[in-house]
């Protein structure tokens, strides 16, 4: 049997809208820190829309993608027993082991990646950009892959609140559409929603102690004459957007204030209805353990104004997730936000300033966190939630689930087409199904 030598990929063609799937060579090592992988299943997200609309200031021609799960069928020779002092899967790794791979490479090792800001990493490269080719193709190449993957075959190469029998049966359990998600939307999610929980900004209303008390526990309140009523401690929070990431962080979130049981009011704000529809649909097949005993209600921008005045009295949501990458969402964003909030924003931004004037984010003492999900250092907390929370991101094409279908090749530049004019959800490519 002749081993073949190319492959099917999904290629983008400048300047804009030219989809087109193509036969180019299978790609081979060219770092003794690669790996090749054979794709299972690549997704299409939100921010391939932006190259393909040819905003992404981008002329070259390449393979697009960045969400991919599959199978190691070649390896570097970094990867052997003894390779003290690097990521343990250089070590570990094996050919014909399932991984799954962040949308980013990280060499896992450097400074930046030590602390957890993998999506920053200086050897980072995003897949599908012109830097480095990307997943929806048979075959992928994957540079420093012993920092950048997660090993799906071996669940001791990961920390985990599950326990190693949880472990084994949900790698053994979950479908690859669902894994799959860890690859960017669940993951990102995660992060908004950690990202407003962990922000300075709420830690009044977390800890029931004023700003800045809340973060010297050490510190007696007595003396305080004034403490906090009941209605203080009602966390507030907005979500604008609701493609796949803002469900996923709408799913955490709740996850997160269901499980230390704050009390709180969520609204989730989109301007298409097929998304609020989406949404519901999804509140409503979590189970009561994963959605806590606040208030959640989905709404469109201006209704969603109405409401937070009415719930906070006028003063504004404690914080915003913003999931869109628009000026727009971020006009609303700081329309919502109390004074004294947070503003966080994992939405692809491009080239507008922001819809802010110096004076106006002095006036509010508002706090902004933007930027690219860390995802390969979220990966442990967002596997535990994929566990977790099967009722949501377990289906496929039903009206809970995140993906809506699962397609071959043949049907690529139909779909990118339907995706960008938001006919279609989210959508897997199946590189084998021919
Ligand atoms: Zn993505
Ligand atoms: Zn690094």
């Amino acid at each position: 049997m002749s081993v073949p030598s190319n492959m099917q990929a999904v290629r983008w063609h400048p300047p804009s809208y030219d989809i087109r799937v193509e036969s180019i060579p299978i790609p081979e090592i060219q770092h003794p820190d690669d790996a090749i992988v054979k794709v299972k299943l690549a997704a299409l997200c939100g921010s391939d829309l932006h190259v393909y609309r040819g905003h992404g200031g981008v002329d070259k021609v390449h393979t697009c993608g960045h969400e991919f799960i599959g199978e190691v069928v070649s390896l570097g020779s970094s990867y052997r027993t003894n390779t003290q002092g690097r990521p343990k899967l250089y070590s570990t790794l094996k050919v014909g082991d399932k991984v799954v791979s962040p949308f980013t490479v990280n060499c896992g090792e450097c400074h930046v990646c030590r602390l957890g800001y993998t999506a920053r990493c200086p050897e980072g490269a995003l897949f599908g950009s012109p830097a480095l080719e990307g997943g929806q193709a048979q075959y992928v190449r994957v540079p420093k892959a012993g920092g950048t993957l997660f090993n799906l075959s071996n669940p001791n190469t990961w920390s985990t609140a599950l326990s190693e029998q949880e472990k084994e049966k949900a790698l053994t359990g979950l479908a690859d559409s669902s894994l799959l998600m860890l690859a960017d939307i669940l993951p990102t999610g995660v992060f908004a929603a950690l990202q407003a929980l962990n922000h300075p900004k709420v830690q009044p209303i977390l800890t029931g102690r004023p700003w800045p008390l809340c973060f010297s526990p050490e510190i007696s309140t007595e003396g305080n004459e004034i403490s906090f009523t009941p209605e203080d401690r009602i966390l507030t929070i907005a979500i604008i957007g609701l493609g796949p990431v803002g469900i996923c962080a709408a799913v955490s979130l709740l996850d997160a204030l269901a499980t230390r049981k704050i009390p709180f009011r969520i609204v989730a704000i989109d301007l298409l209805e097929a998304r609020r529809e989406k949404m519901k649909a999804v509140y409503d097949a979590i189970d009561a353990s994963g959605k806590g005993s606040g208030e959640f209600e989905v709404l469109s921008a201006d209704d969603a104004k109405v409401l937070v005045d009415d719930w906070t009295g006028g003063v504004g949501c404690t914080a915003v997730l913003e999931v869109v990458g628009h000026p727009s969402a971020l006009t609303s964003a700081y329309n919502l936000v109390r004074d004294f909030g947070a503003i966080v924003s994992v939405g692809v931004h491009g080239e507008p300033p922001l819809p802010y004037t110096g004076r106006q984010v002095y006036n509010k003492n508002v706090s902004f966190d933007f930027g690219r999900c860390p995802a390969r250092a979220m990966f442990p907390l967002a596997f535990d939630l994929l566990v977790k929370r099967q009722d949501v991101f377990g289906g496929v094409g039903q009206a809970a689930s995140l993906i809506d279908r699962i397609v071959s090749f043949k049907e690529a530049t139909e779909n990118y087409r339907a995706f960008d004019k938001g006919e279609v959800g989210k959508v897997i490519f199946s590189p084998w199904d021919c």
